[in-house]
């Protein structure tokens, strides 16, 4: 019988200013099967930020009972703040076949990593540290002092790129998008992720005769 295949979880970090957010946007504007998860944050919303759609924008109290239920894949604090992934949707949606991308810090990277090691880990890189230096200003959304831990801690965070599966520079956006949808369309290929017994079984025998005849 034919099972469906489990949906991809895509895990996407980098420095501030490498341009993720930007990157993710287009990916699930452009490909429908693709759901960006939404964090819950206790930092407060910036202007144009929307409840329950950039985030779930909770108290402290709130953020640390969610924590106690154990209502979170992962969290962390970033830049003063508490960031987590909400647990609900993630797995119902992976399990429907649906990708899901958790765009988040490394130290959460990490904390997933642990836990769903199919995840598919990309780490997005500024095309240099001046350029970034220039992205995170022109933001402009940011005071002085947040603007300098943000700079600083890109600085730390690019060491991690080892611990990623991949590492994407973000020279264009749609370049970048596109190596991207790449590494997706490939992990969907690998045959540990191939459930749909038709392919591996009953085309046992053209596989066989292709290789061998
Ligand atoms: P911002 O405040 O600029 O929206 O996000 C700051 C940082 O928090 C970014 O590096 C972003 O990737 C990270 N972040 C956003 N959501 C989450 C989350 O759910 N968990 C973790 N660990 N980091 C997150």
């Amino acid at each position: 019988m034919m099972s469906k295949n489990k949906g991809v979880l895509i895990v996407i970090s980098g420095p501030s200013g490498a341009g993720k957010g930007t990157i993710c946007k287009k990916l699930i504007e452009k490909n429908k099967n693709i759901y960006l998860s939404v964090s819950a944050t206790t930092r407060s919303p910036r202007e144009g930020e929307i409840d329950g759609v950039n985030y779930y924008f909770l108290t402290k109290e709130e953020f640390e009972r969610k924590v106690k239920e154990n209502g979170f894949i992962e969290y962390a604090e970033v830049h003063g703040n508490f960031y987590g992934t909400p647990r609900v949707n993630v797995n119902k949606m992976l399990e429907e076949g649906k990708d899901v991308i958790l765009e988040i810090d490394i130290q959460g990277a990490l904390q997933v990593k642990e836990n769903f090691k199919e995840g598919v880990f990309i780490f997005i890189l500024p095309p240099s540290m001046e350029e970034l230096k220039r992205r995170i200003i022109k933001r402009g959304s940011e005071t002085e002092e947040s603007l300098m831990t943000r700079f600083k801690n890109a600085y730390k965070e690019i060491n991690y790129v080892s611990k990623y599966n991949y590492a994407v520079v973000n020279d264009t956006l749609e370049l970048a998008v596109s190596k991207v949808e790449a590494i997706i369309a490939a992990e969907k290929c690998r045959v540990d992720r191939i459930k749909d017994n038709t392919i591996l079984e009953s085309k046992e025998g053209l596989i066989h005769e292709q290789l061998y005849d």
